[in-house]
């Protein structure tokens, strides 16, 4: 056993001593044979969430009636569930109801995609019920049992096979992708957050030009809030390259279609508050960059955590490159790191020009100052930024 099901051990183990079931079990053992990464260890096992509560101490019941329970070991969090089988999707949310049971082959029958369908004992021995593993080396995401029953059970199972596809560079097999066509309309039903999860991870994945192309192929951005409207993913399929935040997403999207605004894309797309704020900040910093390239003033006032997404979205969307080095270049070389750092304040403005009467033309003349010795053109120094604004007075009505 590799690392973190090392880490993992003592749980499987624990729970075995107790006299149940337990493996590793879905994305864990997929990410490990392909030699992936590996994100989170999922278990899944025969003891009820009662008993996987009883036998650790340091649990967290966060889906008790799904049969999951978060047992907490050496500061990790792992998702422990307990075998069980779906009832009907009505809400196309959560399962109606689950009913726990004894064996593994059913709660693998239950899963997605036969990649995702695997499990792992604690020797390393793989069962594997569906041929996963033949799947994974022909690069093919196909689903478990008959496709077209398990998309309409839920059909955020269609955005996950495109998103797994983006994530792992695989094909979706030829019948799978007949049932994804027969039952693509059904996404409609879903709740958004979900949908965005999804969007955020397809966008992310290393071959999302592909998962793009699906997406065309096969229709689903008809399906999608905000996408529906517009042929804008078959327009980026061409330029497309990976987008690690949903913010970037909500930049670019607003950029090729210009009358898609920002705050409504959040607001079909559910996006925290957050993310809206950091799509603005790159936005204005992209809508900067096309009016006056790159300089100082873009990089005082984008914030360096954003350096990286402004790079991947102006290299999708300008046929020149920024070199990278340089925003940081330029950042090192600012002459002014923050305003409060401005040789002059908003007192000083309003003692220079007593007759007229305080209003928003003061932090209007201070953000210009600012720009101006950022840019170099000024020196931060009291008398001359006092100099100038004797020469650029306030208008006055
Ligand atoms: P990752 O965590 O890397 O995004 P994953 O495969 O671990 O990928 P999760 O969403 O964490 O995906 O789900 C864990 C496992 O649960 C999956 O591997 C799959 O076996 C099963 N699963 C998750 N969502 C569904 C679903 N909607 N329908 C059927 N099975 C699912
Ligand atoms: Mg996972």
């Amino acid at each position: 056993l590799t690392e973190p099901f090392r880490e993992a051990l003592a749980i499987i183990e624990t729970i075995e001593e107790a006299g149940h079931q337990a493996f590793f079990v879905g994305g864990c053992v997929r990410d490990f044979l392909l030699k992936r990464p590996i994100g989170d260890v999922d278990i899944t096992t025969s003891a009820k969430p009662f008993e996987v509560q009883a036998i650790f101490d340091e649990v967290i019941p966060v889906g008790i009636q799904h049969g999951t329970v978060i047992v907490r070991h050496r500061g990790i969090s792992y998702e422990v569930t307990t075998f069980r089988v779906e009832g009907e999707y009505s809400d196309q949310r959560h399962p109606d109801s689950v009913q726990f049971i004894d064996k593994i082959d059913e709660d693998l029958a239950r899963r997605d995609f036969t990649i995702n369908a695997l499990a792992m004992n604690k020797h390393g021995y793989i069962i594997d019920l569906f041929h996963g593993r033949e799947d994974i080396e022909k690069a093919l995401i196909r689903a478990v049992g008959n496709g077209h029953d398990r998309f309409q059970e839920d059909p955020l199972r269609i955005l996950r096979a495109i998103r797994f596809s983006s994530q792992l560079g695989f094909q979706i097999e030829e019948n799978t992708l007949k049932a994804i066509m027969a039952t693509r309309q059904s996404i409609t039903g879903l709740a958004v957050e979900r949908i965005t999860v999804e969007l955020q991870k397809l966008f992310a994945g290393k071959d999302v030009k592909t998962a793009l192309s699906y997406m065309v192929e096969l229709r689903i951005d008809q399906e999608l809030p905000v996408l529906k409207d517009y042929h804008l993913i078959a327009k980026l399929v061409p330029i497309i390259q990976p987008l690690h935040t949903l913010a970037e997403v909500l930049c670019l999207i607003h950029q090729m279609e210009p009358e898609l605004d920002i705050r409504i894309i959040g607001k079909e797309w559910k996006c925290s508050n957050k993310i809206l704020r950091e799509a603005f900040q790159l936005n204005q910093a992209v809508d900067y960059y096309k009016a006056n390239g790159l300089d100082n003033w873009l990089v005082y006032q984008l914030l360096p955590d954003y350096y990286n997404a402004f790079y991947r979205i102006t290299e999708i969307m300008f046929p020149t490159k920024i070199d990278k080095d340089e925003l940081y270049r330029l950042k090192k070389q600012l002459n002014l790191t923050s305003k409060k750092d401005l040789n002059i304040n908003g007192n000083d403005i309003i003692k220079l020009f007593p007759a007229v009467p305080k209003g928003p033309w003061i932090q209007d003349k201070l953000v210009k100052l600012e720009r101006l010795v950022v840019l170099g053109e000024l020196q931060n120094n009291n008398m001359i930024l006092k100099d100038w604004l004797k020469w650029n007075p306030p208008e006055q009505k």
